[in-house]
This record gives C-alpha cells, structure tokens and sequence, in this order.
C-alpha cells in the first residue's frame, strides 16, 4: 500500500458498507478517528463530508449504496486478516517501548488514543480480522495488560501501562511488513498529562452487540457458582452481617447534573439499588440498609445516624462526580481520615477543589475533628482503607474504568458512621462516555456487580481473621 495514498476507510465504497447502526455509533467516533488518520495520510478532509453527512442522513432508512470500482482500493472486503502475536520490545534508539501487531495483511484503517497514561485504545478495521491463535506478550510492569474485543463493526484494543510509566504513544504500518506498529515515546509527566487530557476514553461494550456484550465482558451478574468455596466453609461462623448503602443527595437536591442533564441522585439510587440486591441474593446472610430507597433528600447526619441504628459493619456511600471540563473522567474511592502530611493535605484540597463539586461535604470538619476520629476509630480507618483498595482493584482490573485512585478526604458523611465507611465516585457524569456508561442499565451493573465482589471478598478475609 501506498503510504501517501488516502487510508481507504474514508472512501465510498467501504462507507457504503455501513448499516444504520453503525453509522450511529460512527457520529461518536468520527472525530477521534478523522483526527488520528489525517495524521497517517494526506487525506483531504473536505473530502469526508460528502460522504459523511449522506451517510448520517441514512440513518434509519435503507443504508445508501454506492458503486464500487475493483482498482479504487486493493482489499477486498472478504480478506481475513491473520493476527498471530502481538509482542513488544524496547526501541532500537532507547527512547521507549515498540509494541507489534503480526498481521498477515494490513488492516484497512486504524485509529489510536491515548486517554490515560496507562490506557492506550486502538480501534481496528477491516473486514475480518482472525485472532483465534493469537499469542499475547510476556507482560512486565510497563505493558501489564492487551484485551481485544471484537465489536459489530470494528476491533477494538486496550492496551494497558503500568502507572510508573511515562509515554506517549503512536500508531503507524510498519513499512517492511504488514505489521501495525504503536510507539511508546518517552515523556515527562507533564507532557502525558496534556496529550491524554485531549481525548476520552472508549467504552468498547458500547459497541459490542448487545447479544454478545456479557459474553465478551463477562462482569455483571455474580452468580452464586462464583462464590469461593472457602466462603462457603466459613459461612457458618459470620459476623461481618449488616451493610449500610448510602445513595448520595436525593430529593431537592439533585447532586451533579452532568451531560444531558444526567442527575447523580437517580444514577446513584439505580446502583445502589443493583448492590443492595447482589447482596441480598448472594449473600443472602447479610442485611442491607439503605440511607434511602425513593428519591427523598436525606441530611448528612441522619444518614449517619441510621447507619449507626442498624449497628452496621460497613457503609458505602455512593456517588457520580462531575466537573467542568468534560474531558475529566474516572471513579475515585475515598476514607475518611487525616492527611498524613501537610504535602498530602495540599494535594487532596486540590484535587478535590479541581476534581469534585463536593466541597460542601468535605471541608466542614476541622482538623482537629479528624484527629479525634483517628484516635477514636483507627480500626475503621484501617478496614475503611482495605476495601477501598478492594472496591478501586475491581474497578480497574474487572469493571474497566479508569481509575483516579483511593484517597482520604473528610466528607462528613463518613465521619458520622461509626464503622468502616467509604465514599464511591462511581465516575463523571459531565464526561459523555461516562455519563452513557453510568445512566445504562449495563454500565450500572458492572459498577454494582464490582463493588459487590470487593465486599464479599472482603467480608470473607474478615471472616477468615475472626477464626
Ligand atoms: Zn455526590
């Protein structure tokens, strides 16, 4: 293929492949896409609005059809794309990482982003890409995690970076081969910070046919089959027997408003409602109390105050952020306590000034309020910190969503519960991807299903330090 010829994506022929649907879900990724491919191309972007605008026009009508000449473009839409490896290797030059896609042919176009410094997304495209042999790389703690999905349309790819690792990566067809490579270039932190803040990340389940979507996932539904046989032996001695789930704001106070006029009050009642019920069916020895269960507003302290009736030995309050840049996402577990330093302390009054619209919850306690709960509570605060970190690893690892970390802060909220108690933002709902994500029946259930598993297996690591 020529390098200097238009990517074939764009042209006639392959838009006129598009079913409706597909044309929907493309009024969503067109811009990420357009932007990345003119990088790789001379493409004319004057071009694409022809063919564009006629295809969105299609949309629940017939798809448009359009003549097809055999030498305007070389793939034929029946090719299989063998895809036996993906492997990595440190740059010939020491200035990162080289990742590779073997390929028996090229794909058709290709897209990349970076919405994190630890999350690289690719969508792929070609006709049919066969990846039933594939061998993944040897992961070390810089590439720790590839997953590919296959959508209706397309085939997307996660790739995942340690933390520590401080690159910003590329995408372009080898020229020697068929190969796709992605370059990891070194960077300073500051430097990843704005190239990722430029993009949002993909939700991949969206595209996933919804007949296939838990398949391919797998997240949601716990069933009782995963519950841990271990669990089922200590079942008999329990203690750990009463959690309290808080769904944050309610009534005349709506929380966030994010995009489309999402209300975190309803959002986080849906999920709180799904973990209330997980519990209930799978642990079915634990009692669930909610905060609220209707969309009534409940003050901070009588949430506090019916947590402590019901003498609970958890309380998980839960929340949906929101921000005024909309490129801000990802879910952030906090515990109350006091800032270890007056570093930390800096840190977390920024990040919470920037990052949440809480701050009527968090800055009514004194210093001298935490310092007293410490002393008074440092069991809790332990416990509250363990599964925090539990609830943050099922985010990141199984339900897939960015994570922006654990952290203390003083929300009120907590600090009335007298038991291990944390504060769940399940994610922004001023970022359209998220927003899509948390008001879906899907996306609330993994939510729901992930912090249902940190509970349960934190119930059974307590359970197992109490024989
Ligand atoms: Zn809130």
């Amino acid at each position: 293929m020529d390098p200097k010829r238009p990517l074939p994506f764009f042209s006639e022929p392959t838009l006129s492949t598009f079913s409706a649907r597909k044309s929907f879900l493309w009024r969503f990724t067109l811009p990420l896409v357009v932007s990345v491919i003119l990088l790789f191309s001379n493409f004319d972007a004057q071009a694409v609005h022809p063919s564009f605008n006629r295809t969105m026009g299609g949309f629940g009508e017939e798809p448009l059809v359009f003549e097809r000449t055999e030498d305007e473009f070389s793939t034929s839409v029946e090719d299989t794309l063998h895809m036996d490896r993906i492997s990595f290797a440190p740059r010939g030059d020491g200035l990162g990482y080289v990742i590779r896609f073997h390929q028996s042919t090229r794909l058709d176009s290709f897209s990349l982003i970076q919405p994190a410094s630890d999350l690289i997304q690719l969508e792929l495209f070609h006709s049919n890409i066969d990846t039933l042999d594939i061998q993944f790389p040897t992961y070390n703690e810089d590439v720790q995690e590839v997953r590919l999905y296959q959508l209706e349309n397309s085939y997307g790819v996660d790739i995942y970076l340690g933390q520590q690792l401080k690159v910003i990566s590329n995408a372009y067809p080898d020229m020697q081969s068929q190969d796709l490579l992605v370059a990891l270039t070194y960077s300073t932190p500051r430097e990843v910070e704005v190239y990722t803040q430029q993009f949002l990340a993909r939700n991949w389940y969206l595209s996933i046919n919804p007949d296939n979507a838990l398949d391919i996932l797998a997240p949601a539904a716990p069933s009782p089959a995963n519950l841990d046989l271990e669990y089922e032996q200590v079942k008999g001695k329990l203690r750990f027997d009463t959690v309290i789930i808080d769904p944050g704001h309610g009534g005349h106070d709506p929380g966030n408003v994010g995009y489309r006029n999402a209300r975190e009050k309803d959002v986080v009642l849906s999920i709180s409602k799904k973990l209330g019920s997980y519990i209930e069916e799978y642990l079915p020895d634990v009692k669930v109390i909610y905060t609220r269960e209707t969309d009534r507003y409940v003050d901070l302290e009588e949430r506090g105050s019916i947590a402590n009736r019901a003498e609970g030995d958890l309380f998980v309050s839960i929340h949906a952020d929101g921000w005024t840049s909309s490129s801000v996402y990802g879910s952030s577990v906090f515990f109350l306590g006091l800032h270890r330093s007056d570093a930390a302390f800096e840190v977390m009054k920024r990040e919470n000034s920037v990052f949440t619209n809480h701050s009527d919850e968090l800055f009514n306690l004194t210093e001298e309020d935490l310092l007293i709960y410490e002393l008074a509570h440092s069991g809790y605060i332990a416990t509250s910190e363990r599964i925090a970190y539990m609830i943050e690893d099922q985010f990141r690892t199984r339900a897939n969503r960015k994570s922006r970390g654990v952290k203390q802060a003083g929300f009120v909220v907590l600090y009335q519960a007298s038991m291990p108690a944390v504060l769940i933002e399940t994610g922004f709902l001023s970022n359209p991807a998220e927003q899509r994500f948390l008001t879906s029946d899907y996306g609330q259930s993994i939510i729901a299903s992930a912090i249902f598993r940190a509970i349960r297996d934190y119930k059974l690591e307590y359970e197992k330090t109490q024989n």
